[in-house]
C-alpha cells in the first residue's frame, strides 16, 4: 500500500514538472506593480531590497530577461529564445517603476516590460489633474528615458477599465484612445496588451473571441492575463498568455516556486492545509 502512494505520488510530481513548470520549454511571465525604496511590502507592492535579492538569483542562475519584441519575434519568425528566459511584466506605470525599478534594471542588467494606462501618465497637459486614487504614475519623461535601454511598453487601457465589463464598441474606442495618446506623448509602444484585473472576457467565449478579432485587427500580437501558471512555447494562446503575481508578501522561497511554474499548487496545498 505504502509503495502504491509513493508511486502515484512520483507520477503525480513527474506530470506537474512536464506539464506545468517552466523546466520543459515554458516561458515564466513575471507580474509586478509597485516598487517601494521602503519596507512597505504589500499583495501589489515589491521592495527594492526583496528586487535585489530576486533580480540576484535570476541571474546567477543563468535567467534571461525578455523584451516583448522578443516574444513577438520567436511567435512570428520563429527567432529561438534564450533557453532559460524569464520575462519581467509591471502593471499600470507607477511612478516608482522610474525612481526604484529603474536603477536596479540598469544595475542587474535586466530587462523589464510596463504596461501603460495612457490616461494616467503625468505630462504638461494634464498637471491640472487631481490626485489619482491609485497612486502615482509616471512622468512622460520619465517613460521615454527607460524607453531609451531597459524597458519595452504595452498597452493596459487608457484608465484601467475593465474589458469584461465594456462592450466591443467600447473597448475598440479604448484601445484606438490609448493608442493615440501614447503616440501623442511619444511614447513607443510594442503591440502587446495586458488585461486589466487579469479580465479577458473568459466567462464568455462568443465575447472572447470577437475581442479577440478586434485587438488582432488593431494589430496587438500578444495580451497577457494573470493565471499564475507558466505556458508552454511555442505559445498556444498568443492573445491570453498567463503571468504569475509576484507579491510582495511572499517570501524568498516563494519567488523561485513563481519561477519554477508551481505557485498555483503551493497556493492551494497551502489553503487545503490551513
Ligand atoms: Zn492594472
Amino acid at each position: 500500500m505504502v509503495y502504491l502512494v509513493v508511486a502515484l505520488l512520483v507520477v503525480v510530481i513527474v506530470v506537474l514538472v512536464i506539464k506545468m513548470g517552466s523546466f520543459f520549454g515554458g516561458l515564466p511571465v513575471l507580474n509586478y506593480h509597485k516598487i517601494s525604496s521602503g519596507n512597505d511590502a504589500d499583495f501589489l507592492t515589491v521592495t527594492t531590497s526583496q528586487l535585489r535579492e530576486q533580480f540576484d538569483y535570476l541571474n546567477k542562475k543563468g535567467y534571461t530577461t525578455v523584451f516583448i519584441s522578443d516574444v513577438i519575434a520567436h511567435l512570428e519568425q520563429k527567432k529561438p529564445l534564450p533557453r532559460k528566459s524569464v520575462m519581467i511584466t509591471l502593471d499600470d506605470g507607477y511612478r516608482d517603476n522610474f525612481t526604484s525599478l529603474y536603477p536596479l534594471l540598469k544595475a542587474y542588467n535586466i530587462k523589464a516590460n510596463i504596461f501603460l494606462v495612457a490616461g494616467f501618465i503625468q505630462s504638461p497637459d494634464n498637471r491640472h489633474m487631481d490626485p489619482n486614487p491609485m497612486g502615482e504614475f509616471m512622468h512622460v519623461d520619465e517613460a521615454v528615458a527607460m524607453s531609451k535601454d531597459m524597458v519595452q511598453y504595452g498597452l493596459h487601457t487608457y484608465s484601467h477599465q475593465s474589458y469584461s465589463k465594456l462592450s466591443l464598441a467600447e473597448i475598440e474606442t479604448d484601445i484606438s484612445k490609448t493608442k493615440e495618446r501614447l503616440k501623442e506623448l511619444g511614447i513607443p509602444v510594442q503591440p502587446c496588451h495586458a488585461y486589466t484585473f487579469g479580465a479577458y472576457n473568459q466567462k464568455d467565449e462568443n465575447k472572447r473571441q470577437a475581442m479577440f478579432e478586434l485587438l488582432k485587427r488593431h494589430d496587438i500580437r500578444l495580451a497577457f492575463r494573470v493565471s499564475n501558471w507558466v505556458d508552454k512555447l511555442p505559445l498556444q494562446h498568443s492573445l491570453f498568455v498567463s503571468r504569475i503575481h509576484v507579491s510582495g508578501v511572499f517570501p524568498f522561497w516563494k519567488f523561485k516556486v513563481c519561477v519554477w511554474g508551481f505557485i498555483k499548487v503551493f497556493n492551494r496545498f497551502e489553503k487545503i492545509l490551513r
